[in-house]
C-alpha cells in the first residue's frame, strides 16, 4: 500500500479524505491491521465525550407501516405480524418509567404510520409538558408541514436513516420509496431546526465498500447530530430471508471511520450490533460510540416489533434494559450519565 494508514488518517483529519482512502481502510482484512484506526476513533471519542455514555430510551409505539422495505420485518407486506399501536397512556407511562430510571430522552419509533400522527402530537405535548424530557421522533417520511407540526408540539430530534445513498441499491430495497425525497426530508428537518439523526445498514446484499464510503461522505456533507449504524440482519418473513448476516467487524470499521469524519456527532451502539454479536455494543462503545438506546416498549408488544430475526431484548423482563445498559457501559470502561445529551456538533 503506497499510502500508509497514518497518511490516510492525516487526510481524514485535514478534511481531504475521498472515497478511495475510505475504501482502503474499510477493506483492511484483520483487526490487527485496522487497530490504529480503532485507537484513533477511541481517542477522538474520549476527547469529546470523556467516558460518558448518553442514554436514549426507545418506545416502539406502532408497527403499522405503509412502506415495503425489502429487509424489514414490519414492512406492509408481512401479513404474519400482528399490528399494534400503543395508547397515549401506554406511551406516557413508558416515558415516565424511563425517567424514574434516570433516562431523560425518549425516542418514539414506529413504522411509517401517518395514521398515528395525532397520537404522536399528543404524546410529544404530554411528555414535554409533564415530564420535561427530550423527545426524538423516528416515524419516517412526512412533508415539511408534518415535520413542522411535530416540532411545534415540542419534538427536539428526528431520526431518519438514509439506509443507503446508492441509488440502485436504494431503489432495489425500497420499491415504493425515493432516495431524492428521503434526502430532501433530512435537509428539511435540519432547516426546521431539529437535531437530525441519520444512518445506514452495513452489509446489505449487493452493498459494496465503495457504496459505504459514499454514504460516509454524505454524512460528512449533511453533518448530522447523530449517525446510527446497524448491521443488516435478515428476517424470515421478508424477501431477504436466508441472506447472509452482516458482520460486526465491517460495522465497527464503518463506525470508527464515521467517528473520525464527524468527531462530535452522537453515535449509538445499536441493538442490531448487540444482536449480531453478544458483545457488539461493548465493542462499539470502546471504539467510538457514545450513545446506547435501551428498549422501553411494553413487553407484550416487543415480539411484534421484530425488524430482523433473533432481535435481542424481546423476551426480557420489563425495565431490565436500564440496568443491562449500565453493565454494557461499564464493560467498555465507560459510564452512563443522567443527561439529555444535546448535540455538540452544531
Ligand atoms: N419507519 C421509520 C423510518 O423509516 O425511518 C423508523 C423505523 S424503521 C423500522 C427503523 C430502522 O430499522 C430502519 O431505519 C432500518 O435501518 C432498521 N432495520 C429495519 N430492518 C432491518 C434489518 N433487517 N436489519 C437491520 N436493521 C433493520
Amino acid at each position: 500500500m503506497a499510502e500508509t494508514i497514518k497518511d490516510i488518517l492525516k487526510e481524514i483529519h485535514a478534511g481531504r479524505i475521498g472515497e478511495s482512502g475510505l475504501v482502503r481502510l474499510l477493506s483492511l482484512p484483520t483487526h490487527d491491521e485496522f487497530q490504529p484506526v480503532f485507537d484513533e476513533s477511541a481517542r477522538i471519542c474520549r476527547k469529546h465525550f470523556g467516558d460518558r455514555v448518553y442514554v436514549r430510551g426507545i418506545v416502539e409505539f406502532s408497527n403499522y407501516c405503509r412502506k415495503g422495505c425489502l429487509y424489514c420485518g414490519i414492512n406492509k407486506a408481512n401479513r404474519r405480524v400482528g399490528r399494534y399501536r400503543l395508547t397515549l397512556e401506554e406511551i406516557f407511562n413508558a416515558a415516565a418509567f424511563m425517567k424514574k430510571q434516570g433516562v431523560l430522552t425518549v425516542v418514539l419509533q414506529s413504522g411509517e404510520d401517518p395514521g398515528s400522527d395525532a397520537l404522536v402530537l399528543d404524546a410529544v405535548r404530554r411528555i414535554k409538558g409533564e415530564l420535561k424530557m427530550a423527545v426524538t421522533l423516528s416515524v419516517g417520511e412526512r412533508d415539511s408541514g408534518g415535520y413542522r407540526e411535530f416540532l411545534r408540539a415540542g419534538a427536539d430530534r428526528y431520526l431518519l436513516r438514509i439506509e443507503s445513498t446508492d441509488p440502485k441499491l436504494f431503489k432495489k430495497l425500497h420499491p415504493d420509496d425515493d432516495l431524492e425525497y428521503r434526502t430532501q426530508c433530512l435537509y428539511s428537518l435540519k432547516k426546521l431546526g431539529y437535531e437530525v439523526g441519520t444512518g445506514i445498514m452495513v452489509g446489505l446484499p449487493d452493498q459494496s465498500l465503495e457504496s459505504i464510503a459514499r454514504d460516509m461522505l454524505f454524512f460528512r456533507e449533511l453533518n448530522p447530530a447523530m449517525v446510527g449504524i446497524g448491521p443488516f440482519l435478515p428476517h424470515q418473513d421478508t424477501p431477504l430471508r436466508g441472506r447472509k448476516n452482516s458482520d460486526i467487524f465491517l460495522t465497527l470499521k464503518t463506525l470508527a471511520l464515521i467517528r473520525l469524519l464527524l468527531p462530535k456527532s452522537n453515535l449509538p451502539a445499536t441493538t442490531a450490533m448487540g444482536t449480531i454479536d453478544p458483545t457488539g455494543r461493548q465493542q462499539a462503545l470502546k471504539i467510538g460510540a457514545n450513545v446506547i438506546m435501551p428498549n422501553f416498549t411494553p413487553s407484550k408488544y416487543r415480539e411484534s416489533y421484530k425488524l430482523y430475526d433473533d432481535k435481542i431484548c424481546v423476551s426480557e423482563e420489563y425495565g431490565k434494559c436500564a440496568s443491562c445498559t449500565r453493565g454494557i457501559a461499564r464493560a467498555a470502561g465507560k459510564c452512563i450519565v443522567r443527561s439529555k445529551g444535546y448535540s455538540k456538533s452544531k
